[in-house]
């Protein structure tokens, strides 16, 4: 992953007025910054930026779609193309995602904004072959992403040195606590040399994140890029109210009534998630499932076929999903609302990317009324019903969802110490709005 440097095609003036060039990023860094034609800092990198080339430990309260990525990266090279460069089976810089995704797509950006650098980059995670990953690691790599469970066991089989780590991101922490990965993370802590620069990411900051926090960072910089669990604002959303049998029969209606050609659906459950998947492809329309009981082979080819517009629809469940990043998504369709009402955040995260207008469309049965609830709670605002002539639901109060057991955990994610709250049956009601009890379809 090495490019010879080469400063030919951006203009000398392009360079000197680049706003990142005023943050402090030098000349190969700012060209590929240009080169992916991004032309001013997002509110994170604009903060993060500086925090890190001064070589604070920083706490960034950032979901997916602010440019955080960009924000830890492009200081991180900048650092790191000063330094000598990695040997033997050393890594310089370590960036520990939750999933095999995320680390894919940090990895993709890794290798572009550090294109014009003599730097080394790879990425390693779990559910491939270990030994392609164990061969590469062997000259030293100066930027390492990687899934935690990998990362361990390659460094339990010496594949991979981490005491000389001078930089540590932790990206998505909050998913990675939520995903079981704490004693991992404490192992690899334990690996690193104690004296480096660590930045934690986190769309949330709840009490487990702030332990981790206290143990790991030293006086951090504090940064926030946009309020706390607030969505997008470029973000559409809208609410159809539906019987949950009919829900099928709407999405393939809405699918192709408005001729969405790019649609990201989430699906509470694997299993729900590949019936829907069978199901639009049985109606021509070309649809894939991606979910953890996928093969690694299965995910990518699904992800990949979407991002080319192969794939027309891909059903999602809530783990698989985080780290699709994929330009100016339009349409994110939840055809089951998530457990957790921070997922609402995480799954409308998907679409109104860096500054582009998306379109987040749930389908609610009466069923999901307290999950609805914990949401709109959540987010601070109603979301605006619409009725679908012809699906209008004929259920308006029903028993909430049994979240416990089988359908509910079905496997879109593990359960989430002391979070489940968001989704139980505890009534809430949406500040200011008086919807408490109030039916779905008015
Ligand atoms: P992230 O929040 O890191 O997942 O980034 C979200 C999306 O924003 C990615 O597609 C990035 O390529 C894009 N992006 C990051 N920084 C900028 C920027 N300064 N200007 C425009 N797009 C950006």
């Amino acid at each position: 992953m090495r490019h010879a440097p080469s400063l030919a095609a951006v203009s000398e003036q392009d360079l000197q007025d680049s706003p990142f060039a005023a943050l402090g990023l030098g000349r190969p860094i700012v060209q590929a910054v240009l080169e992916k034609g991004y032309t001013s800092p997002s509110a994170i990198q604009q903060q993060c930026i500086p925090a890190v080339l001064a070589g604070h430990d920083v706490m960034a309260a950032a979901q997916t779609g602010t440019g955080k990525t960009a924000g830890f990266t492009l200081p991180m090279l900048e650092r790191l193309r000063h330094g000598p460069h990695a040997r033997n089976n050393a890594v310089r810089a370590l960036v520990l995602t939750p999933t095999r995704e995320l680390a894919a797509q940090v990895g993709e950006n890794v290798a572009a904004y550090s294109r014009h650098l003599d730097l080394r980059s790879d990425v390693v995670f779990g559910g491939v072959k270990i030994n392609p990953q164990m061969m590469r690691l062997r000259r030293g790599t100066d930027v390492l992403v990687a899934t935690p469970g990998r990362l361990m066991d390659l460094a339990q089989q010496n594949a991979v040195k981490l005491d000389r780590v001078e930089i540590l991101v932790l990206d998505e922490a909050d998913r990675m606590l939520d995903m079981g990965f704490i004693r991992d993370i404490q192992k690899i802590l334990a690996l690193l040399p104690p004296k480096r620069q660590n930045l934690l990411f986190s769309a949330t900051f709840e009490a487990s994140i702030k332990k981790l926090a206290t143990g790991l960072l030293h006086n951090p910089v504090q940064l926030q890029a946009t309020p706390e669990n607030r969505t997008a604002t470029t973000v559409e959303h809208v609410l159809h109210p539906c019987d949950m049998a009919r829900k099928p029969d709407l999405l393939s209606h809405l699918i192709k009534s408005n001729n969405w050609q790019q649609v990201l659906v989430f699906s509470r459950t694997k299993h729900g998630a590949n019936r829907i998947a069978d199901r639009l492809s049985g109606e021509g329309m070309e649809a894939a499932a991606i979910h953890g009981n996928k093969s690694q082979g299965a995910r990518t080819r699904a992800l990949a076929g979407f991002k080319s517009g192969e794939v027309r629809v891909l059903v999602a469940t809530d783990i698989a999903a985080r780290g699709i990043d994929i330009h100016q998504l339009p349409h994110v369709v939840n055809l089951d609302l998530p457990n957790q009402a921070e997922d609402y955040v995480h799954r409308i995260g998907r679409t109104g990317r860096a500054g582009h207008n998306g379109h987040a469309v749930s389908l609610v049965a009466a069923e999901e009324h307290e999950l609805l609830r914990a949401i709109e709670r959540l987010i601070g605002n109603p979301l605006p019903r619409q009725e679908v002539p012809g699906f209008e639901p004929t259920i308006h109060s029903a028993p909430p969802l049994d979240l416990s057991g089988g359908r509910g955990r079905g496997g879109s994610r593990p359960a989430a110490g002391g979070r489940r709250e968001g989704g139980r049956s505890r009534p809430v009601s949406a500040p200011g709005s008086g919807r408490r009890g109030r039916p779905l379809a008015r």
